[in-house]
């Protein structure tokens, strides 16, 4: 049986645990062996009693997109019916003014892989929300979009963020990661960019110095395993990353979400149960002790749940989202405002502070 003194001691000393410890520790041992542990890493990395949140809007630009994800209702084909959308200008400054509004300072720029739409049209709409609002903070477009803009421009991956860095783009959201085993990804997302172009992604925005934070949307085909080298390969390109840069700033994992999805409709799946989503929050905050902050994805797992997590490793609560579209069009139904948040947050044993993205305190 294994020892959860002897895996903190080897945390504490530096050292990375291995697959196979994360396995045993995932599998073997008991929950509240598990979730201690998480807790003791927790207040190693953040020492302080207190849990981070911030206020965004998710901007969905476009649900236009090639890929064709097994569990994304939100997307839909060029054409293809009445609920395409692109936002024009007009909207995108609304949604500026809907964020101000509700005292956030950032939007999240996410949208489906457009087959028309190269590198100059994600500089002009950068460009343009910069110009109307220029202490706007744009944590904008995921992976998969980068490396399908670079293969349409014809461009590389590291130019196409260069260019974007320079329109405005401040971070980057780590999306698209679901789980990198292309095994799965080649059921689940058979049109999106592969495990590797996810990780090249990231190691290039990390060598210009753009922080991102790390995904995972587990409870579907993978196996546990996968999900363990999932975390691995995270803690890698995190270890890899140029000194003083800021890589990964966090890592959110939540469990996917089914309803009325063709995933759900091909493959019997149950939902993940309120044990495993803890588990997988405990897991992840033991498995990358060098990515400093772990959110909990309450929109996915709900507010009960979500204060759990803060005592099972997590120390951030994500944003309170103005509004999103991406999952809440597979089911997930929770609501949260600033005062909620808060008291959410106290309500569990913890002190609240509102960020920005980069972890720095919010100005409001
Ligand atoms: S999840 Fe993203 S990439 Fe996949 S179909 Fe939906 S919008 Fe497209």
């Amino acid at each position: 049986m294994i020892k959860t003194n002897t895996l903190h001691n080897k945390i504490l000393g530096g050292e990375f645990l291995s697959l196979e410890e994360g396995m045993e520790l995932y599998i073997n041992t008991s929950p509240a062996k598990l979730f201690s542990l998480a807790g003791k890493i927790r207040f190693w990395i953040n020492p302080e009693r207190r849990v981070s949140w911030q206020t965004d809007l998710n901007v969905n630009y476009t649900n236009v997109c090639i890929s064709g994800c097994l569990f994304c209702n939100f997307h839909c084909r060029l054409y293809e019916n009445e609920r395409s959308f692109t936002l024009g200008e007009r909207e995108l400054k609304d949604k500026t003014e809907i964020v101000k509004r509700a005292g956030g300072n950032q939007l999240l720029l996410q949208g489906g892989l457009h087959p028309h739409y190269r590198i100059e049209y994600y500089e002009n709409m950068l460009r343009y929300l910069k110009e109307i609002s220029p202490g706007i903070r744009l944590n904008a477009l995921g992976p998969p979009e980068i490396a399908h803009i670079s293969r349409l421009s014809s461009i590389s991956i590291r130019e196409t963020l260069v260019r974007l860095k320079a329109a405005g783009l401040d971070s980057l959201p780590g999306a698209g990661a679901e789980i990198l085993s292309d095994r799965v990804r080649r059921i689940i997302s058979p049109s999106k960019p592969s495990s590797s172009s996810w990780e090249n992604v990231m190691r290039e925005a990390h060598k210009l110095a753009i922080g991102t934070t790390a995904t995972m949307v587990y409870g579907h085909l993978e196996t546990i395993r996968e999900r363990l080298e999932h975390l691995m390969l995270l803690r890698k390109i995190q270890q890899d990353k140029p000194e003083g840069t800021p890589g990964f700033r966090a890592f959110i994992g939540w469990p996917v979400q089914l309803k009325g999805t063709k995933l759900a409709e091909r493959f019997r799946l149950s939902p993940v149960s309120a044990l495993e989503n803890l588990k997988m929050v405990a897991i992840s905050r033991i498995m990358l002790p060098n990515v400093p902050h772990i959110q909990v994805s309450w929109l996915t797992i709900g507010e009960d749940l979500a204060q759990l997590a803060l005592h099972c490793g997590a120390d951030d609560m994500g944003s309170v989202m103005i509004e999103e579209n991406v999952v809440s069009s597979a089911g997930a139904s929770f609501k949260m405002d600033s005062e909620k948040m808060k008291s959410c947050i106290r309500e569990a044993g913890f002190e609240p502070w509102q960020r920005n993205q980069d972890y720095s305190p919010a100005e409001n």
